[in-house]
């Protein structure tokens, strides 16, 4: 199991650079600048958080969740994993983790997926895919730029013979991930509005996002 560490004290909402809101069910995305730190806040618990990282000045390099695993030799990102690129570069180290489960293996739900696996009826609920989809096309991008996330506070045990399965998330309200970006990167955020299985506790709820400027020391 992941380390908890908790965050550096002198952070705190009211000297953060940035703070938002992300209603249930909602998309969001923002640059975080080499130095900075990102805070990715569960504020009610239970709450898949659906992400993505591209490189800010050159969308092609992104996130990359096989090499994320294969240089770290471990299926889960927590404290102390960085963030690699398919071009095998840092994005961003992960400073801080007050949940502990975080999954990266089993993508973002979409319509179609929802459809195979809960019947034609939920064809038409809303999925991270739309909302990914809704977000990157602000930024120039496509369906095409949408590639395997990191779904935060997402439990998915994976068994000893590979398989995997979406259980109840384990964070609580309040549960924060942080990470220091080693490049200057987009972030594009799906709050998750899946209501079919339950890594949303069948209930969406709203999240926050903050970041901080740097602080001396914290990017090598
Ligand atoms: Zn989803």
């Amino acid at each position: 199991m992941i380390d908890f560490i908790q965050t550096d004290a002198s952070r705190t909402a009211e000297n953060a650079a940035q703070d938002h809101f992300i209603p249930a069910e909602a998309p969001w995305s923002g640059v975080v600048r080499r130095g900075q730190t990102i805070r990715i806040e569960d504020s009610y618990g239970q709450q898949a958080i659906d992400t993505l990282f591209y490189k800010a000045d050159d969308f092609a390099e992104r996130y990359s969740n096989q090499d994320t695993m294969r240089e770290q030799g471990a299926a889960y990102v927590g404290t102390g994993t960085r963030i690699i690129s398919n071009e095998g570069n840092v994005m961003l180290r992960m400073t801080a983790d007050s949940c502990g489960r975080h999954d990266t293996s089993a993508g973002a739900c979409s319509c179609e997926s929802n459809t195979v696996r809960f019947g034609h009826g939920t064809k038409y609920l809303h999925a991270c895919r739309d909302n990914f989809l809704l977000e990157v096309m602000k930024h120039g991008m496509s369906k095409r730029d949408i590639v395997p996330n990191i779904n935060f506070f997402m439990n998915v045990p994976i068994s000893p013979d590979g398989k995997m399965t979406i259980v109840d998330g384990i964070s609580a309200p309040g549960d924060y991930v942080e990470l220091v970006a080693e490049m200057d990167v987009l972030c594009v955020i799906s709050n998750c509005p899946q209501i079919n299985n339950p890594c949303n506790g069948f209930d969406p709820t709203p999240i926050r996002v903050l970041i901080w400027d740097a602080t001396p020391g914290t990017v090598a």
